[in-house]
């Protein structure tokens, strides 16, 4: 579909999302949580679907990675390890006179129209930068900034009955430090050989200050990372397997190449020797979708200074003792399910005039795998039938009311590759019609062979 135009923008995919019972605003009933987003009924289909995806091919197909599932609230000692408690915030501006809040970063992103790397710069430099292009509020087109200050990202929540600062605690801002925490853990349980792989995928907050464009940037989200533990000297060979392996994933997933690219990181963070995004043309324009880092052996370094336990690894063969290093495979699911959504979306010109739309999504990402449609009510007890046995397969869903032609809309717009007509014919056959999502072809087949046939399109 590369050379078709695109009819996806972020208003279109708010509205059928909230529509179709895809994704909410969060808190609805109360007027909305700024930046929170629920997920309704297909939604929390398709991003589980998502879930499995990622999860079978980085762990379940990986010959040497391994899950785990740790704790969101973890010692503050980690973010420390870690550098989150100082070095984890963003640079933020005030305007004076309508008293919002913006990212200096941001600010000089927009008014270069993406020309001027801010991350390049220091705080100083950027307010320089501000102060001399005269770059106004974006809100209310007024010059009053305050100086810029940091900002730490950390959202921050106390344990116990008592409100001192020893009791601080933070809901994990990655799912990352979970990995490292559980380097030796894991290691020792699994018996496995360096290089291996740990995976997690789970919630993460920040107390982003300008968050938005939906669900792409958000103050509660998943993640899906990945930590490759390999030996100095090899980290280079695997940064790039991970590049082409986190590609290849996009690709098998249906992502047009055209509206992917690799970003190198301009500025490396002090620890990082590679570092790469893979970003997607997103309805509001290019934007990183994962990351992919090379992040040397500084975070088993780091927690094996500050919690005094060792994170050095013996080669069982050699005796050679030594902190592994790290590639990182990072992706947000929630962005995932962004760049999904935004990829399958499409409104089609039908022959008669007619504009449909679809969500051409991989049958493995699409929330029921076929819709059961009796033509009439007096055909339900057959169309149960079969609905319950195909139910113990996979996710279906089910439809008698309106016309048909509405209910094959209405499984369009939430991306069922299937649609399973029962009529007069199938009491006397066990016949039915199978229609084809993408195509709206037709066909019929036995009842008995439904099952297998849908199942040849859900491998992946
Ligand atoms: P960004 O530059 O967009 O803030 P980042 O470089 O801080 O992202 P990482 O810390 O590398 O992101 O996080 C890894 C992945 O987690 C990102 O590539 C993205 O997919 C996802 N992610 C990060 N922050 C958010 C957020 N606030 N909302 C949704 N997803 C996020």
């Amino acid at each position: 579909m590369a050379e078709k135009k695109r009819t996806v923008t972020m208003d279109k995919l708010v509205n059928l999302c909230k529509a179709r019972g895809i994704i909410f605003p969060g808190s609805e009933i109360y007027g909305g949580m700024g930046n929170t987003w629920d997920y309704g009924p297909v939604g929390v289909e398709i991003k589980n679907n998502i879930k499995r995806a990622w999860w079978k091919r980085f762990v379940q197909e990986s010959d040497n990675s391994f899950g785990v599932d740790a704790a969101i609230l973890m010692n503050s000692r980690v973010w420390e390890a870690s550098g989150h408690t100082t070095s984890f915030s963003d640079p933020k501006m005030d305007c004076k006179e309508c008293k919002s809040r913006h990212r200096a970063d941001n600010l000089i992103e927009a008014h270069s129209k993406g020309k001027v790397n801010p991350d390049l710069m220091t705080n100083e430099e950027m307010e320089a930068y501000i102060n001399e292009h005269h770059v106004t509020c974006p809100i209310c087109g007024k010059f009053n900034w305050t100086g810029i200050r940091t900002f730490n990202l950390m959202f921050e929540t106390s344990r116990g009955v008592t409100d001192e600062s020893q009791n601080k605690i933070y809901l994990r801002p990655e799912t990352a430090q979970g990995e490292f925490v559980n380097f030796m853990n894991v290691q020792r349980t699994t018996r496995a050989k360096v290089p291996f792989g740990i995976a997690q995928v789970g919630k993460a907050f920040r107390n982003e200050i300008t968050p938005g464009n939906f669900i792409f940037r958000t103050i509660e989200f998943e993640q899906m990372e990945h930590q490759w533990f390999c030996k100095e000297g090899t980290d280079g060979k695997y940064y790039e397997e991970f590049k082409e392996k986190a590609w290849q994933f996009l690709m098998d997933l249906g992502f047009d190449k055209e509206h992917l690219r690799f970003k190198d990181h301009d500025k490396l963070a002090h620890y990082a020797k590679q570092a790469c995004d893979i970003q997607y043309d997103f309805p509001m324009g290019w934007s990183e979708l994962n990351g992919i880092h090379n992040r040397t052996n500084y975070d088993l370094s780091r927690h094996q200074e500050f919690s005094g336990k060792t994170m050095q690894y013996i080669d069982p063969v050699t005796n050679e003792k030594y902190i592994p290093y790290v590639i990182e495979y990072s992706i947000g699911a929630d962005r995932l399910m962004l760049a999904v959504l935004s990829e399958a979306y499409d409104e089609e010109t039908l022959q008669d005039g007619e504009v449909r739309n679809v969500l051409h999504l991989h049958p493995v990402l699409a929330a029921y795998k076929a819709a059961v449609l009796p033509l009439q009510k007096n055909l339900s007890e057959k169309a149960q039938e079969i609905y319950k046995k195909l139910c113990k397969r996979f996710p279906v869903t089910y439809d008698v009311a309106g016309s048909i032609g509405k209910r094959y809309r209405r499984q369009d717009e939430i991306g069922t590759p299937f649609c399973i007509t029962i009529d007069f014919d199938t009491l006397e056959d066990n016949t039915v019609t199978v229609r084809d999502r993408d195509s709206m072809e037709q066909i019929r087949i036995n009842a008995d062979e439904l099952a297998a046939y849908i199942e040849k399109y859900l491998e992946f």
